[in-house]
C-alpha cells in the first residue's frame, strides 16, 4: 500500500479521518508507523496529500489530513476484456488500474467459460476490493468504471460503434496476419484482448468490420494478465 485510500465515511469533519480493520492493520504491521508519523493519504476520486497520525490503537487510527495534490494523469484506454477466470480477473483489474486504467468493459466472447459469469468476485464490493488495492498501489484516487457486456454480438454490433467514436480500435490477437503492436500513442485507444483460448475468427472479424485494427505481440503468446501490461506499456510507452 503506496497510498492509503481514505473513503468518504471515513471522514469525521473536513481534515480529520478514522480508520479501522485492512488498512489499520496494514499500517501497523507492514509500515510499523508511530504516532506522529506521515502518511501519504488520497480521498476516493478526489485530491491525494498527507496525513499525520494522531491516535494509534489496537482498533482505530486517527489522522489529520492536508488534501493538495492532484491524482496521476488517466491512460486515454478503454479495455475491453473477455471475462478471464477469478484469480486472474482479480489480478487484471489491480494492474489495469494501477497502469491508468479508467473503464474497463468485461465482455463475453465464445471461449469465455460461461461459469466464470457466476463468479462472486464479480460482484460490486468484490471488484471495487480489487481497483481499491490498484490505486493504493499506484498512488492514484479515480476508481475506474466497470461495465459488463454479457453477449458479445449485440454489444459489438449495437453499443461498441458509439463507444469507438472519436477513438483508435485495437484488437489484440496473436499470429502473423495483423501488425507489431504500435507504440506510444497519444489518442484515445479502445483495446479488445481475447480470453485465455483467444478469440475465434469471427469475433476478430465482427470486431475488425467495426473499425478495429489486428495487432499483436510477436510469437510468443503470453497469458492475459501478462499481455495487459505488456501491451499498455507498448501503446503508451
Ligand atoms: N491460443 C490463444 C490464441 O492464439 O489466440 C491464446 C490466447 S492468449 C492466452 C489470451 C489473449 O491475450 C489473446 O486473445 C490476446 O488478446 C492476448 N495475447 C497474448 N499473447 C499475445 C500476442 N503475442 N499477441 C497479441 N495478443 C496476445
Amino acid at each position: 500500500m503506496n497510498l492509503l485510500l481514505l473513503e468518504e465515511s471515513d471522514f469525521v469533519s473536513d481534515a480529520r479521518v478514522v480508520i479501522s480493520g485492512r488498512r489499520l492493520s496494514h499500517v501497523t504491521d507492514i509500515h510499523q508507523a508511530s504516532i506522529g508519523d506521515t502518511l501519504r493519504v488520497g480521498r476516493v476520486n478526489g485530491l491525494m496529500g498527507a496525513g499525520v497520525i494522531q491516535v494509534l490503537d489496537t482498533h482505530q487510527m486517527v489522522l489529520d489530513v492536508t488534501l493538495t495534490e492532484t491524482p496521476p494523469v488517466s491512460l486515454p484506454l478503454t479495455v475491453l476484456l473477455s471475462l478471464p477466470r477469478p484469480k486472474m480477473l482479480k489480478r487484471s483489474l489491480q494492474t489495469m488500474t494501477a497502469m491508468g486504467v479508467k473503464r474497463i468493459v468485461l465482455m463475453n466472447s465464445y471461449r469465455v467459460e460461461k461459469s466464470f459469469w457466476q463468479s462472486p468476485w464479480l460482484a460490486e464490493n468484490k471488484l471495487r476490493e480489487q481497483l481499491v488495492l490498484g490505486l493504493e498501489q499506484a498512488r492514484d484516487t479515480l476508481l475506474p468504471e466497470v461495465v459488463f457486456e454479457k453477449r458479445f454480438k449485440p454489444f459489438v454490433e449495437d453499443r461498441l460503434p458509439a463507444m469507438l467514436q472519436g477513438k483508435r480500435g485495437l484488437v489484440a490477437h496473436p499470429g502473423d496476419s495483423g501488425r507489431y503492436c504500435p507504440r506510444q500513442l497519444t489518442e484515445e485507444i479502445v483495446l479488445a484482448i481475447g480470453p485465455e483460448g483467444g478469440f475465434i475468427p469471427y469475433e476478430v472479424e465482427k470486431l475488425e468490420a467495426c473499425g478495429f485494427e489486428r495487432i499483436h505481440l510477436g510469437s510468443r503468446i503470453l497469458r492475459v494478465e501478462n499481455a495487459i501490461p505488456v501491451l499498455i506499456s507498448k501503446l503508451f510507452d
